[in-house]
């Protein structure tokens, strides 16, 4: 970008800012334009009081109550303005800025909920971080030096109206002096900026590495990384420690200036104004008036060039943040009420679906499922049977095809009729750091008696009842306090206590016990939180054979679809597959019998 551009584009960001937040706006340029204007007066008013005051009581030995008074009460009613406009400009200009942040914030947050999951896919968890956070921050930073910047070009005015007014002479060191700061500032904020910018960056980066180093705490332990891991933690922080320094070297080099060009524009001003003294061309008072208005305007006048120091900064910021605000998702959504009930009927017709990447992931995938029944999908690793699932419940839309809920295409659902009908249990439980009540109810209104009846069918009422606080004991950040097949059944609880028409569950029980698994399915199939429709990915033999039918994916393809006998019969692909997992299962159960993990100890109790 040019620094045309830079200026144009910063001036749209700000525009937007005026308009979001007008009213505030206003009073805060008000406060400002009202600190200028006392800040020009109260030059002008020394001057005045040098002439009528202070150089007659000089000449005369002596002076009058009358006029200390007046000095007084004027030089203190310009302070108390002044001071008045001060409190304004800063109070209004911290509330815009703050507030427009919070706007955005929430506005970005509320974005992340409303766009689709294949969005999500797009877009790392660190970027929608730093666009909510960083990005809205950088974007209104102008916005606490923009009143005060203002209000420097009503002060800078008034200056030089009263400066021409004056003396031109005087004037004269004005207009080569002003600009001058104005100048180094603008070469100040661009040699600091892209320091300052780097210097943030490694801030983050020198978080990230601690970060990850405490979360991977287990492998740093228990591999002996600790040394690698300061090293690294080390080279970062000295990174950074010299980008600090090096934002102090040019803050060194340029301070100094700044501080310099006024006193010496007041050095000019007094030789110059000293020698028309001395000609009868200018009073004493004009001359202190003069001098005294150069240190008062030297510091605010490097307000705008903070504002357009921050201003490649803000631009960026917007621009990231307008990208989260505008991006469409491709969700449409029709206005089909969801509101049948008993279990649902599900249909996939030709279902065609690719990630990103472009190969598709599923392929003319079809297959129905009657209302009320199990159905088994099996097939091995990667053959895209989370990916089917999260078509099932809409997370993503095929590519072609069509996923039908009692006949009516996922897509024709008004927004959220989906999630009302179906509830997905995924594969990986997340809880949150919360009661087990609150992690099963979600914030929705539910009895006791309807949270206790999911976590019966779950097969969790019986742990859940062993800990301290029974229903409402915490579970800790990420559920840590369970084990992984508790907090399996604790996510299962929480789709059941929605009484879904259709239960999708990817995997959901695979860190539970197989006999506890067995009662979850057999609980499931009597109905006991309302009839459901059931589609269950599923590994154990036990598990499939207790389904109604099973859908047998391979590459992304129905390989196969029957009851589970027949499949056995007619396909060697199932049949060699489902062996394999059988195999698999009781070498891990071998093994754990003879060193019993955590895990498995915790989950052996068979329910009553
Ligand atoms: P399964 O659940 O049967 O193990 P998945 O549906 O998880 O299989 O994955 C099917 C294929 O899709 C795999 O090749 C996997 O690498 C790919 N895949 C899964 N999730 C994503 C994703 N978010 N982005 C890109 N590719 C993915
Ligand atoms: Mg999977």
């Amino acid at each position: 970008m040019t620094d045309k551009d830079v200026l144009r584009r910063g001036m749209q960001v700000l525009g937007v800012a005026i308009r979001e937040e007008p009213r505030i706006f206003a009073a805060a340029v008000g406060a400002s334009a009202l600190y200028g204007a006392t800040t020009v007066a109260s030059a002008l008013i020394l001057g005045q009081v040098t002439d009528r005051v202070i150089v007659p009581a000089f000449r005369d030995g002596e002076t009058t109550t009358a006029a200390m008074v007046t000095t007084f009460a004027v030089v203190f009613g310009i302070a108390l303005l002044k001071a008045l406009g001060i409190v304004g400009r800063r109070l209004w200009a911290g509330v815009m800025q703050y507030r427009l942040q919070a706007t955005y914030r929430r506005r970005v947050t509320r974005q992340y909920l409303r766009l689709p999951l294949a969005w999500h896919h797009r877009h790392p968890t660190g970027a929608l971080l730093s666009n909510a956070n960083a990005d809205v921050e950088a974007a209104w930073f102008p916005i606490a030096p923009l009143p005060m910047a203002t209000g420097v070009v009503v002060m800078l005015v008034l200056a030089a109206v009263s400066m021409l007014a004056t003396d031109w002479a005087l004037a004269l060191v004005g207009f080569v002096i002003f600009p001058a700061i104005f100048f180094l500032n603008v070469a100040y904020q661009r040699r600091q900026g892209p320091l300052a910018m780097r210097a943030q960056e490694l801030r983050a980066d020198v978080s990230a590495i601690a970060h990850e180093s405490f979360d991977g705490a287990l492998v740093v332990k228990t591999l002996g990384r600790e040394n690698e891991e300061a090293a690294r933690f080390e080279a970062a922080a000295r990174e950074l420690a010299d980008a600090n320094i090096a934002v102090g070297r040019v803050r060194a080099l340029f301070d100094p200036l700044l501080e310099a060009l006024p006193s010496l524009g007041v050095l000019l001003v007094l030789l110059a104004g000293s020698i028309r003294i001395s000609h009868g061309d200018l009073d004493p008072g004009e001359l202190v008036q003069i001098a005294y208005l150069f240190t008062l305007l030297a510091f605010p006048v490097r307000a705008i060039g903070w504002l357009l120091g921050d201003m490649p900064r803000a631009i960026v910021g917007y621009d990231r943040v307008r990208s989260v605000l505008d991006a469409e998702g491709e969700s449409s959504y029709g206005d089909a009420a969801a509101e049948k009930t008993g279990p649902a009927g599900l249909q996939a017709r030709a279902v065609r679906f690719g990630y990103l990447d472009g190969a598709d992931v599923l392929s003319d995938v079809t297959f129905d499922v009657e209302p009320g029944r199990t159905v088994a999908v099996v097939g091995p690793t990667g053959s895209g049977k989370s990916t089917l699932v999260s078509l099932l419940v809409r997370l993503v839309d095929p590519s072609s095809g069509a996923v039908l809920l009692d006949g009516t295409d996922l897509r024709d659902f008004r927004a959220g009729g989906v999630a009302a009908a179906a509830a997905l249990v995924p594969q990986q439980a997340f809880l949150f750091d919360d009661s087990i009540r609150d992690n099963i109810t979600l914030g929705l209104d539910v009895p006791d008696e309807d949270v206790r009846a999911a976590l019966r069918i779950a097969q969790a009422e019986e742990f859940v009842d062993r800990l301290p606080d029974g229903i409402h004991t915490q579970v800790g950040e990420r559920g840590t306090s369970l084990s992984g097949g508790q907090r399996q059944r604790i996510a299962l609880a929480r789709a059941l206590v929605r009484r879904p028409r259709l239960l999708v569950m990817d995997d959901a029980t695979s860190a539970v016990d197989p006999r506890v698994e067995a009662a979850i399915l057999a609980g499931l199939r009597d109905g006991g939180t309302g009839p459901s429709t059931v589609v269950v990915v599923a590994y154990r033999k036990a598990t499939i054979a207790l389904a109604d039918e099973v859908v047998f994916i391979e590459d992304g393809k129905v390989a196969g679809r029957g009851p589970h006998q027949e499949l056995l019969e007619s396909s060697l692909g199932y049949r060699r597959l489902v062996d394999a997992y059988e195999r698999a299962a009781r070498d891990r159960e071998q093994n754990a019998a003879a060193a019993p993990a955590d895990d498995l100890t915790e989950d052996e109790e068979v329910p009553a």
